[in-house]
């Protein structure tokens, strides 16, 4: 849960995403002094280097004092008046309209009145509720996961911009087929009573809720763990920072079991909402907040600046987090992955610094298996399936393995 990627580009202060594709079509990002400073930062991507190494650099920029002053607090600017008001009303349209709505800015006027404010943000969760290759649950049988809220190892510490549309429609078809697979083939049956115990113990955390005499402001509550998250547990991580923000969340969880709501209707009432959900989010905080601190290294989405490097020899494990009942801080469990079972083993794939790797010796010993069982198979005329079989099999219905000429199956 601690692989929690950030956007480069919302609108600040109100966080309305503002596209990739603005910065795709040439729009640039701006400091202080209206200089354009991610080419001195990446000289060969610059500004279209990936969306969390652009963040990352936003953050380091500004905290050279070069962001841009505002009452809602410091910012950069996003300038696409530059792709001329033809490109933006045909093509950034949306954008557009985005930055007339909620900054009231044209960005299509020429010059600084255009520019847009921005502020990296959180946008993806790359963590989710972890499943097996068919998208049920490993520990909850019958339950089923796909998307953002699954855990189906897609997107590994840092999701690439576009790869949700892939998961969505991809893992939506596949894990679809076996959830109908599933049903065809299991029973269930639930008695009434069961279904009503459930309904009636929420109907009576509800009126506990509005009942209770607590004393703790739900609203205090939310904007102190918005507060910690963002200060500690953001772009930028480190040990001290994160052992602060772990402990804050776990005081204000306990807190949270004593909110005191002032009104007492059971509808229509935003304040009893907060209060059902903020104990809820502070669970979810703490998952993310403990998974950081414990993981030391940088891995993806996740930067910790007193452990810089990428540690596959000791950190090339999943992070499991689970809530026994009643307790007020996540059980932290690791998944180990098994590179000798990889189709890919991980390596040095040209982003980031080179020296900024721990490598696992296995790596190179996977690769050398890899190439030199697939020269075998290949001269042995076996095709792209049998190849992959053979190098990490994975369970996939037969449609999904049909022959497709136009990738060269005969
Ligand atoms: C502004 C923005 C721009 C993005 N741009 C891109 C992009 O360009 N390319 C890309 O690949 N990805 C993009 N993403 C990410 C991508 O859109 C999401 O990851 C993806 O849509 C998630 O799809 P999903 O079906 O898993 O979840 P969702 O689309 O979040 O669907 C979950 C659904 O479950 C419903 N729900 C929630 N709780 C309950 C409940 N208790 N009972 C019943 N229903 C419930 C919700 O109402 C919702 O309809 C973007 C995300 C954002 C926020």
């Amino acid at each position: 849960m601690e692989a929690v990627q950030f956007h480069p580009t919302p609108l600040f202060p109100s966080g309305i995403l503002l596209t990739e594709g603005c910065r795709g079509d040439g729009g640039v990002l701006r400091d202080v002094d209206g200089h354009r400073f991610m080419p001195d930062y990446e000289p060969e991507k610059k500004d279209l280097a990936s969306r969390d190494v652009v963040s990352r650099r936003m953050m380091e920029h500004m905290r050279k004092g070069k962001g841009v002053k505002s009452v809602y607090g410091t910012h950069l600017w996003l300038d696409i008046s530059i792709l001329g008001r033809e490109h933006i009303e045909k093509n950034l349209r949306d954008v557009q309209e985005i930055c007339e709505y909620f900054a009231g800015i044209d960005p299509a006027d020429e010059g600084q009145k255009g520019w847009a404010p921005v502020h990296p943000m959180q946008h993806y969760s790359m963590g989710g509720i972890r499943t097996k290759p068919t998208g049920e649950s490993q520990t909850l049988s019958g339950l089923f996961s796909a998307g953002e809220a699954a855990c189906w190892d897609m997107h590994g510490f840092n999701r690439l911009g576009g790869n949700s549309v892939s998961e969505t429609v991809v893992a939506g078809m596949i894990i679809g087929n076996y959830f109908a697979d599933y049903c065809l083939d299991n029973q269930i049956d639930i008695k009434t009573s069961v279904i009503e115990k459930f309904v009636h113990e929420k109907e009576s955390y509800m009126q506990e809720l509005v009942s209770r005499k607590g004393t703790e402001d739900v609203f205090r509550i939310k904007n102190r763990m918005k507060k910690i998250m963002q200060e500690y547990v953001g772009i930028f991580r480190d040990g001290e920072g994160l052992a602060k923000a772990v402990k804050e969340l776990e005081e204000l969880y306990i807190q949270s079991k004593n909110i005191g709501i002032k009104d007492k209707q059971l509808n229509v009432n935003p304040e009893l909402e907060e209060a059902y959900r903020v104990p809820m989010m502070l669970k979810v905080a703490l998952c993310v907040a403990k998974g950081a601190l414990d993981r030391t290294e940088s891995r993806g989405a996740h930067t910790r600046e007193d452990y810089p490097k990428r540690d596959d020899a000791n950190w090339l494990k999943r992070t499991l987090t689970s809530w026994e009942e009643g307790d007020t801080m996540p059980t932290v469990e690791y998944e180990p992955l098994d590179i000798m079972t990889m189709e890919i083993p991980p390596g040095f794939r040209g982003y980031g610094a080179k020296g900024n790797l721990i490598e696992n010796p296995l790596s190179l010993e996977r690769q050398a298996e890899v190439d030199q069982l697939t020269e075998k198979l290949e001269a042995d005329g076996k095709d792209r399936f049998e190849i992959q079989d053979a190098l990490m099999p994975f369970p996939l219905q037969a449609e999904y393995k049909r022959k497709n000429k136009r990738l060269g199956d005969k």
